[in-house]
């Protein structure tokens, strides 16, 4: 059973409340909070740079209490400003934190004094009367609006109060039963008992009732003078109108077999609201009723309404009985009581119905079959996802968190709260730890970039998943995170502690709570994956499970198995194997496609279609809908219409349905739906136009700020070697998505040969349509200036030697070595003079010391955390990627050791800014020249696998 872990242990110790909590506690609404933005005085330069600096921005706090003001100590996040006043303010007034852990009697008493208070009135010497108060009836609390509207029931019924209601409404109550009996958390029969218990403790007070009915009653009825100033004379005058309010609400049936089902319920305005849901669920009156906690948000009304089982009154019924007639499927209601994570019997009714605080009104709210179905999307992680950005049938949970910047949606810590809470589970335990040394290069064995192959289907499977997520952007710094999460009753079902480290603490919690949610994702997915499978994959993401995880989630499986396949033949594993539709794609080409990284914007309408009688059902669309490339933030459809699109241009496909339940959650009018989706012909529709691309952080900038761009730059930079040198042949090391490579056809030089190498496939693929389409038109216009015959695209780290690459007229590496760790470069730099030997190598990489120029001038990095502003020098990287950048001193010092080594001639130069100005150029360059006449010896190796080539004259590929 679902929680019944708890019966067997204490009840959870309530963790300590924050100090904003206390504040809360003691002053409610009159504790008043005021943050405002200060600057930090310690101006943190950069050494030896002319150039002020903006430093952290720093938040304080002022509270404002009924008898003092406090003012916080500076801090990095408003939030923490706010814990640091009222912390100040708790100090200054001595408050002390009450923990409340009563003994068994205690609690019993502190029961039999809450009920005491709920019923009495209180006698008041008001010169010269004496006035009888109800206190409670006329308080603000949601358990008086049912006192009030309890006293219009009619005949005998009048004032009583089920004893549901008291469980549920009263916190104080709900609270205190916990310390009598643990199982009062999930089973409300067991509360109920406990107060119809205490209730008998003051039998003058109040009333209850055997076996018939399960409800209190205030022993002497009410003074006159009192009802009338409770109830709401106006109010009952306005609805003398309108008796009848209708509300819509969700039936679950017991039986899996059936279908939840709308309906209408006509509530009374006047009477009490649970005497009408009632009859719906074969009942007379109220107090048959019982009630669940409220369902999704914290501040929902929306709860279960079912029944106890005909005979089984609280008192005669024990509390492992019911758990084991729970097991019996006829009885329990798998649906209801997975959504609840309380037991739950028999017919549900689903509605968002009750009395809220400080409202004397009956609030209600419709609940549409759609709003099931999203509470039982929002339970699977990357359903919440969805949710959470408003694209339930397009978005996915990304595989990797490379950058607060390109994630869009929730975050993944934040859904792992709340899939906590929808599961009643504990907060999740995360905890950050720092290490002040750089972790050992051991630590980071596997560091292959994120590989998405463009041409083979990608399977979202187990296996797949680990690959990409193993290393999202090979992240490698002082940070590692650890991920706990418990049951309520402190159980552990799984921690996550990943070797990889990271720069910034908050990628540290992200990405770790990212992999707990990937792996909870496939699990509540994937309900027919085996456990050897399940272990495997959790394995590969550094988790840790335990026996008690499976016995958390055993009803998952049968109902989102069942909820997702009730209508249309579905095997939800089937998914990711299905063949890639055919996309159509509408426009001019621009040539403005995305790369991975980058963030797409599009706009999309989503809709049901049949092709015969052409029917289709709008379900969902987006005007403005970002995305970051290569993730698989959206489904891997989507993302491969994306791909293949330039900016302006508009696609459209068809594919096969998702599970229903998604569907259904997305679906406006569920109705029309259902019926769409009982044909077997019926398909998911895409039309999408894509309308921008934002590239990544790092380009942006180059783009914003240097005319020409950086990139175009650094290209005429080295045309003017190539021109220099008449070099006949050229390599691009770590060409990417082979921007040089393109440009350098618009240019007329000497070149013959030009390849490219990278680790990337799917930058190389785009590098490989890019260059056949301009080379073709070259060769198609006999364009005389252009010179190229051959053009080879090659996959391959430039860490290893491949003999076909030797002795190259030039050799270029933009942009590249602070992708790879420091070792790396080193390696790279040794293997490329010693054993490619070209004569001339240049080598281009960012300036660090020039990073803050870029960074004043970006509004975008205003709005990162202020974490950020730990890095060193107050300043961070321009590309989530980058390993490391270099200062103009630490490049140095790595070019002339390899030149030296290998005797090369060495010269500096650059690209943005200028060498003689503070802080020199942006992207700085280094020039090796070889100095022997010919390269000596060479070994034979092929270490590359070719992907793409290209020849004028079906020239073969020479060796040298
Ligand atoms: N030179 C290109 C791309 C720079 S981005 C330009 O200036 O536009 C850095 C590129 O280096 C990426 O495409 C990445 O895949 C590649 N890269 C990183 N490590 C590599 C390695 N060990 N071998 C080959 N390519 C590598
Ligand atoms: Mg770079």
């Amino acid at each position: 059973m679902t929680e019944t872990e708890n019966l067997s242990v204490n009840p959870a110790k309530k963790s300590s409340l924050s100090p904003k909590a206390v504040i809360h506690q003691t002053f409610g609404d009159k504790a008043c909070y005021k943050v405002e933005e200060v600057q930090d005085s310690t101006q943190n330069e950069c050494p030896g740079l002319a150039v002020q600096q903006k430093g952290p921005c720093l938040y304080q706090c002022t509270l404002q209490l009924p008898e003092i003001v406090v003012v916080s100590d500076p801090c990095r996040k408003k939030k923490d400003a706010e814990q640091s006043a009222a912390e100040k303010a708790i100090e200054k007034l001595g408050i002390h934190q009450k923990e409340y852990n009563p003994t068994v009697e205690e609690a019993w008493d502190d029961l039999v004094g809450r009920l005491t208070f709920l019923f009495a009135d209180e006698f008041s010497l008001s010169f010269p009367f004496y006035v009888v108060t109800m206190k409670f009836l006329s308080s603000p609390h949601p358990l008086s609006g049912h006192f009030r509207a309890a006293l219009r029931r009619e005949g005998d019924f009048s004032g009583c109060i089920p004893l549901s209601v008291i469980a549920v409404c009263d916190a104080k109550i709900s609270n205190i039963c916990k310390y009598i009996n643990p199982t009062a958390e999930v089973n409300l029969l067991a509360v109920m008992t406990l107060i119809q218990n205490a209730a008998d403790k003051v039998p003058d007070l109040i009333r209850t009732f055997e076996f018939e009915q399960l409800s209190l009653q205030r022993r002497n009825p009410y003074p006159n003078e009192i009802i009338p100033s409770s109830v709401d004379h106006e109010l009952d005058l306005k609805f003398q109108l309108v008796k009848r309010i209708p509300i819509e609400v969700v039936r679950i049936p017991v039986s899996l077999d059936k279908g939840v089902e709308s309906l209408t319920l006509n509530i009374s305005a006047t009477g009490y609201y649970l005497d009408d849901i009632a009859p719906e669920l074969g009942v007379t009156e109220a107090s048959d009723i019982l009630i669940s906690r409220t369902i999704g948000r914290a501040s929902s009304e929306m709860r279960i309404y079912y029944t106890a089982p005909r005979q089984q009154h609280p008192r005669e019924i024990s509390v492992s009985e019911l758990i084991e007639a729970s097991h019996n499927e006829t009885f329990l209601n798998a649906r209801a009581t997975y959504i609840s994570g309380q037991v739950i019997s028999g017919t549900a009714i689903l509605a968002s119905v009750g009395y809220r605080w400080k409202s004397t009104d009956l609030f209600h709210e419709d609940v549409s079959l759609r709003t099931y179905y999203r509470v039982l999307v929002n339970m699977i992680p990357s359903g919440a996802y969805r949710i959470s950005r408003e694209a339930v049938v397009a978005a996915r949970l990304p595989l990797a968190f490379t950058t607060k910047n390109n994630w869009r949606g929730s975050f993944p810590r934040d859904i792992l709260c709340t899939f906590c809470r929808f599961h009643h589970l504990s907060e999740p335990l995360i905890s950050t730890k720092s290490n002040s040394l750089k972790s050992s290069p051991g630590a980071n064995v596997s560091r292959k970039k994120l590989k998405v192959n463009e041409s083979s289907k990608e399977e979202k499977s187990g296996e797949g998943l680990a690959a990409a997520t193993e290393d999202p952007a090979g992240h490698n710094g002082a940070f590692h995170c650890e991920v706990k999460i418990y049951t309520k009753s402190r159980h552990l079902l799984l921690n996550c502690s990943p070797k990889e480290s990271f720069r910034k603490q908050t990628d540290a919690t992200q990405s770790t709570a990212l992999k707990v949610l990937s792996w909870l994702n496939v699990f509540f997915e994937k309900p027919d994956m085996s456990r050897e499978k399940l272990n495997l994959l959790a394995e590969k993401l550094d988790i840790h499970l335990t026996p008690d995880l499976f016995n958390k989630f055993v009803l998952c499986h049968p109902v989102h198995k069942l909820e997702s396949s009730r209508l249309v033949n579905f095997n939800s594993s089937d998914i990711s194997k299905e063949s890639e539709p055919s996309i159509d794609i509408g426009g001019q080409n621009t040539g403005n496609t995305p790369s991975i990284g980058s963030l797409a914007c599009i706009s999309y309408t989503a809709s049901l279609f049949i092709e015969e009688g052409c029917t289709k059902e709008h379900l969902e669309s987006c005007e403005q809908f970002e995305f970051e490339i290569g993730n698989e933030a959206v489904l891997p459809h989507l993302e491969a219409a994306v791909i293949k699109m330039g900016v302006g241009q508009s696609a459209h496909f068809q594919m096969d349905l998702l599970p229903s339940e998604y569907i259904l959650a997305a679906a406006g009018d569920s109705a029309s739906t259902l019926s769409l989706l009982s044909s077997k012909s019926c398909k998911l529709e895409f039309n999408l136009t894509l309308l921008r691309v934002t590239e990544p952080l790092e380009e942006r900038m180059e783009q914003a700020l240097f005319s020409p761009p950086l990139s175009k730059q650094r290209v005429e930079f080295a045309v003017q070697y190539i021109k220099e040198s008449s070099a006949t042949s050229l390599v691009d090391f770590g060409c990417g998505s082979g921007s040089l490579l393109d440009s350098l056809l618009l240019y007329p030089t000497s070149l013959e040969k030009i390849v490219g190498v990278d680790i990337s496939q799917r930058s190389l693929a785009r590098a490989a349509k890019s260059l056949h389409s301009k080379l073709n038109r070259l060769l198609d216009t006999k364009d005389p200036s252009s010179k190229i015959k051959v053009a080879v695209l090659f996959d391959g780290s430039i860490t290893k030697f491949d003999s076909r690459l030797y002795g190259f007229g030039i050799a270029t590496c933009l942009e590249v070595i602070e992708h790879m760790e420091e070792e790396d470069a080193s390696v790279f730099g040794d293997v490329v003079l010693s054993s490619f030997c070209p004569k001339i190598l240049i080598v281009s990489t960012p300036n660090y010391e020039y990073n803050v120029i870029l960074q004043k001038s970006t509004p975008q990095s205003q709005e990162d955390d202020p974490d950020d502003k730990n890095q060193p020098q107050g300043c961070k990287f321009r590309n989530h990627d980058h390993k490391f950048e270099w200062t103009r001193a630490q490049f140095n010092e790595w070019a002339s050791g390899l030149a030296t080594k290998h005797n090369y001639a060495l010269e500096f130069s650059g690209v943005g800014g200028a060498a003689d100005v503070e802080p020199g150029f942006a992207s700085q360059i280094a020039i090796f020249r070889r100095r022997q006449a010919s390269p000596t010896s060479m070994v034979l190796v092929h270490n590359y696998t070719p992907i793409w080539e290209w020849s004028r004259n079906d020239l073969p590929i020479k060796e040298a």
